[in-house]
C-alpha cells in the first residue's frame, strides 16, 4: 500500500470504547477518556463518549477496550528513495515498519544512497530532492521527514540559508561527512540553527567501515540539537561518558535500537535521575548493518520498560510526544488540533502480563490491532507483531 501524501481526507471518524488512552505527553501520560473524534485527519475531541459529538460519523471504530496511543515516531532512520533500502537491498521496509506502529520517521541522512554525492552542490541537491520526494510519497502512509544533508568541509553560511529556503529542515548526522572536529561542527550547526534547520550528531564509534569516531568532547563542543544515538550506532562511548553527556548537555538524548542496549538503559536512567526525562527520544537507526527492524521501536519500549525499570506509559512518551515537542511536529500527542496518527495495541496473546502495561514491564512487546495515520486506517491486525489479544473493529 503506497500513498500520495494528503490525497484522501478521513471525514469524521469516531473511535469509541477505548480501554486505555495514552496521551504521549509526559505531564499526563494516561487520559481519563474513552473516545476520540477526528475530522479530516485532525483530532477535534477527546473525552467520555457521552460528552463528545459523535453524530453522523463517516467511520466508527469500536476499540473493544484496547489501548490507543499516538503513532510512534522513529527519530532516527536512514531512508534513501521510495520504500527501498540499498543497505540490505530490501523493499517495503517502511510499510513493514508501519505494521510495527510507526507513523512518522525522521531521516538522519540519506547516507546509504549508492554513489552519494559529497561535493557541496551535490549534497545540497540530494537533500532537496529527498525532502521533496518523501513529501510527495508516503509508503504505507508513513510520514517520512527526509532531506537531511551530511555536512562536508567547505560549506559556508550561505549554503545553510539556501537549504533552508529550499525547504530543508534537518541535518544528517554530523560526523558522517568530512566535518569531524568539534569547533568546525559547532560553526555549521549554529548556521543551521540560525536558519531553522535542526541538527543531530553521530555519537560513538564508527558504524561501518569508512565512518569514524565522535567522542564526548566533540559532541559537547558541536552542541547539535540532538545527541544522536547516544548509546552508539552500534559502538557506544563508555557508560561514564554517556552519563556525562546527559549531565553536561541540555540537548536531546536519542536512544536507538541499533546501539548498545546496556548503555541505552544507562542513558535513560541517567535522564530520569537528572530529572530531565523530557529530553529522551527513541529511534531505530535502521536500516543498518543489523538490518531493518519493523518492531524496533516496540522493542526499545519493552527494553526500557522492563530492564530499564521505567513506567511503560512514560517510555511511550519517549517514542511519541517527547520527539514531537523536540522536533516541532503536529503529531505524537493525543490532544485537540493534532494529527490523528494512532496505534491500537493490546497485550500479546499468551503474555504473562495481565494487561498491556504489565506485559511491557515484563519485557514483552504488545500486539498491534490497527494503525491509523491522518484518520485513515493503514493496517488492521499487524502482520509483524505477535497477535494482539483483542483488536478494534470497524462498526461502520
Ligand atoms: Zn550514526
Amino acid at each position: 500500500m503506497a500513498d500520495i501524501a494528503q490525497s484522501e481526507k478521513s471525514g469524521k471518524v469516531v473511535i469509541k470504547n477505548i480501554g486505555l488512552l495514552l496521551s504521549g505527553d509526559l505531564d499526563r501520560p494516561v487520559l481519563e477518556a474513552d473516545t476520540i473524534v477526528v475530522i479530516d485527519g485532525l483530532i477535534t475531541a477527546v473525552g467520555k463518549f457521552a460528552q463528545c459529538d459523535t453524530a453522523q460519523a463517516d467511520l466508527v471504530i469500536d476499540a473493544r477496550q484496547t489501548c490507543v496511543a499516538p503513532g510512534l515516531i522513529d527519530s532516527h532512520v536512514h531512508p534513501v528513495f521510495g520504500d527501498w533500502t540499498p543497505r540490505q537491498n530490501q523493499l517495503g521496509w517502511i510499510e513493514s515498519t508501519m505494521n510495527g506502529g510507526v507513523t512518522t520517521m525522521i531521516s538522519a541522512g540519506e547516507v546509504h544512497l549508492p554513489g552519494r554525492p559529497k561535493d557541496i552542490i551535490g549534497l545540497k541537491a540530494l537533500a532537496i530532492t529527498a525532502q521533496r520526494a518523501f513529501d510527495n510519497f508516503r509508503p504505507g502512509g508513513v510520514k517520512v521527514l527526509a532531506g537531511a544533508p551530511v555536512i562536508e568541509k567547505g560549506m559556508v553560511e550561505e549554503d545553510f540559508k539556501e537549504l533552508a529556503l529550499a525547504g530543508v529542515k534537518l541535518l544528517g548526522e554530523v560526523g558522517l561527512g568530512s566535518v569531524k572536529a568539534g569547533q568546525e561542527a559547532q560553526q555549521m550547526v549554529s548556521w543551521a540553527r540560525k536558519y531553522g534547520i535542526q541538527s543531530t550528531i553521530h555519537t560513538g564509534g564508527p558504524s561501518i567501515p569508512g565512518s569514524g569516531l565522535i567522542d564526548k568532547d566533540v559532541v559537547l563542543e558541536a552542541d547539535a540539537d540532538i545527541i544522536g544515538h547516544i548509546n552508539g550506532g552500534h559502538t557506544s562511548l563508555s557508560e561514564a561518558h554517556v552519563c556525562e553527556l546527559c549531565e553536561k548537555s541540555t540537548r536531546g538524548i536519542e536512544i536507538v535500537h541499533n546501539g548498545n542496549e546496556k548503555v541505552a538503559i544507562a542513558a535513560a536512567r541517567a535522564a530520569i535521575e537528572l530529572k530531565c526525562p523530557h529530553r529522551v527520544i527513541l529511534g531505530t537507526d535502521g536500516p543498518a548493518g543489523s538490518g531493518v527492524q519493523p518492531l524496533g521501536m516496540l522493542r526499545m519500549i519493552a527494553l526500557l520498560s522492563s530492564l530499564g525499570n521505567i513506567a511503560p506509559e512514560l517510555v511511550i512518551c519517549f517514542a511519541t510526544g517527547n520527539t514531537a515537542k523536540m522536533r516541532n511536529l503536529n503529531c505524537g500527542i493525543i490532544e485537540i488540533g493534532r494529527a490523528a496518527d494512532f496505534v491500537f495495541m493490546d497485550k500479546a496473546q499468551h503474555t504473562a502480563g495481565r494487561d498491556l502495561l504489565e506485559s511491557l514491564t515484563l519485557g514483552d512487546i504488545p500486539g498491534i490491532g490497527m494503525v491509523m495515520i491522518d484518520g485513515l486506517i493503514r493496517c488492521g491486525r499487524s502482520r509483524n507483531t505477535p497477535p494482539a489479544t483483542e483488536i478494534p473493529i470497524v462498526v461502520h
